[in-house]
């Protein structure tokens, strides 16, 4: 397939923020794409390779893509290097570059998608002596038979800035539309996509077999299953009225989440954002089989930090201590840890997805033995007000956040956030010392210290019907020197030249981000405003919600996705609580 018949759509779209209209130029693109070839033209059009979870980086040192431009158009790198400062976008300069090219190659050959993508594999796999000689004859070979349009998207997918404004929504809705004619079965497709976390390979199963073959999709080994997600409750007295009958309390541990896949020997674990941290937890894989009574099975855990003298959890943030590439034993060893198990997901070829909780939990019971390393979190079967209160104070003495109710009936609803999970916190009891995760969206500079660094965030909710990001505040406190350091870090790759479509904000930002990375921030208030953007016209029209004295707690949700930040109904919720409360006094 041709590659320009996708760099012209990547141009239609790069033209609109309309949500419809990107969705419009999708499907016509889908529908053109042969079946051999729409996995990778999936992954293409999300910017990446491969699944997130296969971990494949892209990605090149900019002055070697500058030095091949060079070498393609025979222009001089001072002024393709003058060319780049002026805007800041490698992938635009090379369009502006290979316009004004000088060298002209007879025999260009039309650039197929395939070889796009071969490429950009091959690049991405190479490591070591030698390597970066190569990756530049690769990507000047292409830039040779690339028009400039498909220069500049080949270039954005290779150092990762090519923002379409693309959601995952937004491609599953295109390949229901595109290969069923139907919106309506987004939601098959989304099932698949829920158990596999892989589009490409959901739009291949979609496009060969159609809506019958995507329907009997299946759980496979390795491939993460998007997790389950919890609903916010605000009170033991709120819970008894949703579940009615009796219900299960866990012990809500503050730690990682792990998915953790056995077939045999062989372990592959999984964070809540789905990316593979089997490594930063080698005692896992050392202990873990002898532990599971299954041949082959998906489980799902809280990792926590311990203190090993006093048996005593350890707050999240010591697990970050086990982030690292190397030394990773002395961190095993400096940082124990122990795994706390929740659910069973698949076992022995069987999925159990479809089980009810108590079949679940009483499976799981059978297939851990239990030691000091590898646990059950505590559960137990209660009904009202006066035993949730005894099992969260319970709780909170072993040093966990509250706790996790679970309706007895309902089965396991794989990347959705539902009313059968819910989450009680002890702050949340008395509202609003509550805290929030909240995304990035924007920056505004910084002054004195905080010169070259962003001194002010703006941050966002998620709306999750409409799945955008509105703006809910500004933070510029709670930063200490070496936070700003590590959000600049983290930020300056997400730096985009638009506003992403999906960011819902009237302020003037110096800075606009991909939405992706949240942050835990507390308020002293929520109130309303005609500013910013969240719960926008759901309390009062053309007002939205905002956080008084909001203040970073210093927290960096990396294992959090920005679909996975504070919703709107959320923030209304508390705004609620805070209202009724302020009444009464
Ligand atoms: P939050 O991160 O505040 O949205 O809370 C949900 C997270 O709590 C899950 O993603 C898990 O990492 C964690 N968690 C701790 N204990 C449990 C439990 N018993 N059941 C489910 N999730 C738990």
């Amino acid at each position: 397939m041709k590659f320009s018949i996708i760099s012209d759509a990547f141009q239609k779209m790069e033209a609109t923020s309309k949500r419809l209209e990107l969705t419009d130029i999708l499907v016509e693109l889908i529908k053109e794409i042969p079946e051999d070839v729409i996995s990778k033209a999936v992954y293409l059009i999300q910017g990446k390779l491969r699944p997130n979870f296969e971990g494949v980086e892209l990605g090149i040192a900019e002055k070697l893509v500058m030095k091949a431009m060079s070498k393609s158009s025979g222009i001089p790198l001072k002024k393709i290097e003058e060319d780049y400062n002026k805007g800041g976008d490698l992938g635009q300069t090379a369009e502006n570059i290979l316009q004004q090219k000088i060298q002209t190659t007879f025999l260009s050959e039309t650039i197929t998608l395939e070889r796009v993508y071969e490429t950009l594999l091959k690049i991405s796999n190479l490591e070591g002596k030698g390597s970066q000689e190569m990756k530049m004859r690769y990507v000047s070979s292409i830039l040779n038979d690339a028009t400039p349009q498909e220069a500049k998207f080949i270039l954005k997918i290779l150092l990762g800035t090519l923002r379409l404004g693309i959601a995952e929504n937004t491609v599953m809705d295109a390949l229901a539309i595109a290969f069923t004619g139907e919106k309506e079965n987004r939601e098959v497709i989304e099932n698949a996509y829920n158990v596999s976390s892989d589009l490409g390979k959901v739009a291949q199963v979609v496009s060969t077999g159609g809506i019958e073959q995507i329907r009997k999709f299946q759980i496979q080994l390795f491939n993460p299953i998007r997790p389950m997600l919890a609903d916010r409750i605000k009170s033991g007295e709120e819970t008894v009225k949703k579940f009615q009958n009796d219900f299960a309390a866990e012990y809500k541990l503050d730690g990682e989440r792990a998915q953790i896949h056995k077939q045999k020997d062989t372990i592959m674990i999984f964070s809540r954002s789905l990316e593979n941290i089997t490594s930063y937890y080698p005692d896992i894989v050392e202990k873990i089989s002898k532990l599971i009574i299954s041949d082959d099975v998906i489980l799902e855990a809280e990792v926590v930090a311990m203190n090993t003298n006093s048996g005593d959890f350890l707050p999240f943030q010591e697990l970050m201590h086990r982030r690292r590439k190397y030394e990773i034993d002395e961190a095993v060893t400096k940082y124990p840890i122990t795994v706390n198990f929740f659910d069973v997901l698949f076992s022995n070829g069987k999925n159990c997805m479809e089980m009810e909780y108590m079949e679940r939990r009483k499976l799981l019971e059978k297939i851990i033995k239990e030691d000091d390393f590898a646990r059950l979190i505590p559960m137990s079967i209660i009904n009202n007000e006066e035993q949730i209160l005894e099992v969260l104070e319970n709780s909170i003495n072993s040093g966990c956040e509250g706790l996790m109710l679970k309706h007895l009936n309902s089965t396991y609803r794989a990347g959705i956030r539902g009313s059968n999970w819910l989450k009680l916190k002890r702050e949340y009891q008395n509202d609003l010392g509550d805290s929030l995760d909240l995304v990035v969206i924007g920056a505004f500079f910084g002054k004195g210290r905080r010169t070259g660094k962003y001194g002010t965030l703006l941050l966002a909710t998620y709306n999750d019907e409409e799945d955008v990001f509105p703006s809910i505040c500004k933070v510029g406190t709670g930063f200490s020197d070496e936070s700003l350091d590590q959000l600049y870090q983290i930020l300056s790759p997400k730096v985009t030249l638009k506003k992403n479509p999906r960011i819902i904000s009237d302020m003037a930002a110096d800075m606009w981000f991909e939405p992706e990375l949240v942050i835990e921030i507390v308020a002293s208030e929520i109130t309303q405003s005609p500013i910013h953007k969240t719960a926008s016209d759901k309390i009062k029209e053309n007002t939205g919600l905002a956080l008084r004295f909001p203040k970073f707690t210093g927290k960096i949700r990396t294992e959090k996705n920005a679909e996975d930040a504070s919703t709107d109904e959320e923030v209304i919720a508390l705004y609620k609580v805070q209202k009724k409360t302020v009444n009464q006094k």
